[in-house]
């Protein structure tokens, strides 16, 4: 299969039982690889009602046909599970150099199912597959983890890894890899951990078959050239995703004291600029990217290395508990990381609990004597470990998610609790950015933003506008932007460097042989959303119209300050951006892909078959 290992490993780990399968490449037709590849297997082969923590739930690997090939930004992953933290779909992507590895240890997908007894690593070194021992690293943290193994097996094998967050079942635990790259979001380290997963170590000396050799060169070295040439490069590589954290302050989207307001006080001593002077000390790039975004940062003042922050820390573990020094940030972005646990959610949990604790929902007595108050980075960092170690009370209360703190807290804290289907919003602040707060609504994985990153839109057309053109806009990123997922590369080529889009698919005719446009690779994308949003219906018992509302924070209280003071979408108007979107999407009034819509997109006999 050109542009394909062509081969899936399944890991039973209640067995111990490691089997190869051929990749079928009807479904590789249909839905290229990466989260296609992985809704299709969680579709299919998680039965319908199984609960995450379970030896049924299976947790899936899966690179795509682009990875690990000569394509800027080639070096990307998905990891897919029934996600613990909202009961629906989770998927979440990680960068660096494992996807390209496990191409070339000749390997498309890893399906991990069942549960070990013990915890175990699974060793890839081409041909040979293996569940080894790993009691010597369970309870150390990622980064930890990884350079032990690149100790024990050599610098040349790549390394994904849980930290105790995956291992406590932090309901929002991430996968760590390349010191600093997460699958961070919607728990598919949790997962691992259940499984009792600690490490991936994968080798791979072998190549990948390619169609049409010359066509895949020259149409490279076009990619490569475009980027290179493109005006964006320079701010782009020098500042990476904290090129935003400015802007975002400036026109009030940078989520401040749990998303009360869009700008924070301190939020230029945050900004690109001062973090580069500051702290960081070099670039970092994932396989075959031209643009490194990944910054490289020393806090003196904690004595830590890190990779990042990057923008979202920056928001949720900064201006969104307030914290005003860059390298505090650092610390707690460091901390997260090595304890594997998700910078946005455990952000946003931090969050909601200083607000809880200044609103008098809970007090000493809950924290343990803790001063919770926004802008205490000592409390921060805490809450951090507390959360990691699951420790008893708060710690293991915020463990679960904002949702079930909010249901166990009560009083109004569900109006404040900032997540959509269960999962913590991302850094960007919705108060009366309605393309944003669209996107955030209908995300497939829960509030996040990669799926649609609409606020730029938003400032230029209107930012409080209501119109169809504005969920044409969201619907559209909905379809591009996860094509990446699917296909194995970055996107961030396209979006910073403005790369030609439409070049992805010669790209990939190229590769694989098959001549498919740009528009025939859009509706696999669409395939995908809408198998994705029947698994939302089949798992999530009275699923419809209200998992699509956004927090009540957005439409019942104004922002407090900043450029939206004052602002907020009326419910009214968040219900007729819904309405309108199910329209453009061929979905029934309540937000059910319609039959005509499932045979449209071929789906039909699987849906049925399925359920
Ligand atoms: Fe990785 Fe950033 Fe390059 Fe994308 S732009 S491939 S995320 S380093």
């Amino acid at each position: 299969m050109n542009g394909y290992g062509g081969t899936i490993l399944r890991v039973n780990l209640s067995t111990g039982e490691i089997s190869k399968e051929a990749y079928d490449p009807e479904v590789a037709r249909n839905f290229l690889g990466g989260r296609g590849l992985g809704i299709y297997i969680l579709y299919t082969e998680v039965p319908a009602g199984t609960d995450p923590l379970s030896p049924e739930n299976k947790l899936i690997a899966s690179t795509g046909p682009i990875s690990g090939l000569l394509v800027p930004g080639a070096g990307k992953m998905d990891w897919t599970t029934k996600s613990p933290l909202s009961g629906g779909y989770a998927s979440a992507s990680i960068g660096g150099h494992l996807t390209a590895e496990l191409k070339f240890a000749g390997y498309d997908s890893i399906i991990f199912e069942g549960v070990s007894e013990k915890p175990v690593y699974l060793y890839i070194e081409d041909d040979t597959v293996e569940l080894r021992d790993a009691g010597h690293l369970w309870g150390k943290g990622c980064i930890t983890t990884e350079k032990m193994l690149k100790d024990e097996l050599g610098e040349d094998f790549q390394i994904a890894t849980i930290g105790p967050g995956g291992e406590n079942l932090v309901s929002y635990a991430c996968i760590g890899h390349d010191y600093g790259r997460q699958a961070g979001r919607g728990g598919v380290g949790t997962i691992m951990g259940h499984k009792k997963v600690k490490a991936v170590a994968v080798r791979g000396t072998g190549a990948i078959p390619v169609a049409d050799n010359d066509r895949y060169w020259k149409q490279a070295l076009a990619m490569y050239k475009a980027c290179k040439e493109s005006d964006g490069l320079e701010v782009w590589q020098r500042y990476g995703t904290t090129i935003v954290t400015s802007w975002c302050d400036e026109v009030g989207a940078l989520p401040t004291r749990n998303f009360q307001q869009g700008s924070f006080e301190e939020g230029p001593n945050l900004y690109g600029d001062v973090m580069r002077e500051k702290i960081v000390i070099t670039d970092k790039g994932c396989f075959g990217c031209p643009s490194p975004c990944g910054k490289y940062s020393h806090s003196k003042k904690h004595g830590i290395r890190v990779e990042g922050p990057e923008y979202e820390t920056i928001a949720l573990l900064g201006s969104n508990v307030a914290l005003g020094d860059i390298e505090d940030v650092a610390y707690a972005n460091y901390l997260a990381d090595e304890l594997g646990v998700d910078t946005i959610s455990v952000g946003n949990a931090i969050a909601f609990a200083m607000e809880c604790y200044e609103k008098g929902l809970i007090g000493p007595e809950e924290t343990g004597g803790l001063d919770l108050r926004f802008g205490n980075a000592e409390a921060v960092f805490t809450m951090i470990e507390r959360i990691a170690r699951r420790d008893e009370g708060l710690g293991d209360l915020l463990a679960q998610g904002v949702k079930a703190a909010a249901q166990e807290i009560g009083g109004d804290s569900m109006d404040f609790a900032i997540q959509v289907k269960g999962m913590e919003q991302s850094g960007y602040e919705t108060h009366s950015a309605t393309s944003m707060l669209l996107a955030y609504m209908t995300c497939d994985v829960g509030a996040h933003h990669n799926r649609a990153w609409a606020i730029t839109y938003d400032l230029e057309v209107g930012r409080d506008k209501v119109e169809p053109g504005k969920v044409a806009k969201v619907i559209q990123l909905q379809h591009y932007r996860p094509l990446f997922d699917a296909l194995g590369a970055c996107r961030l080529q396209w979006i910073e460097l403005a790369i030609d889009v439409t070049q992805y698919a010669p790209m990939l005719a190229a590769i694989t042989g098959e001549e498919r446009s740009w528009e025939d690779l859009v509706k696999i994308s669409e395939r995908i959303w809408n198998l994705t949003r029947m698994y939302w219906w089949r798992e999530i018992e009275g699923f419809g119209p209200e998992w699509d509302l956004p927090p009540a924070r957005f439409y019942k209280h104004p922002s407090t300050g900043g450029p939206t003071e004052g602002e907020l979408t009326p419910l009214e108007s968040v219900k007729k951006l819904r309405t309108m979107y199910y329209e453009q999407r061929g979905w029934t009034e309540d937000g059910k892909p319609s039959p005509e819509k499932l045979a449209e997109l071929g789906l039909s006999e699987l849906v049925d078959r399925y359920g």
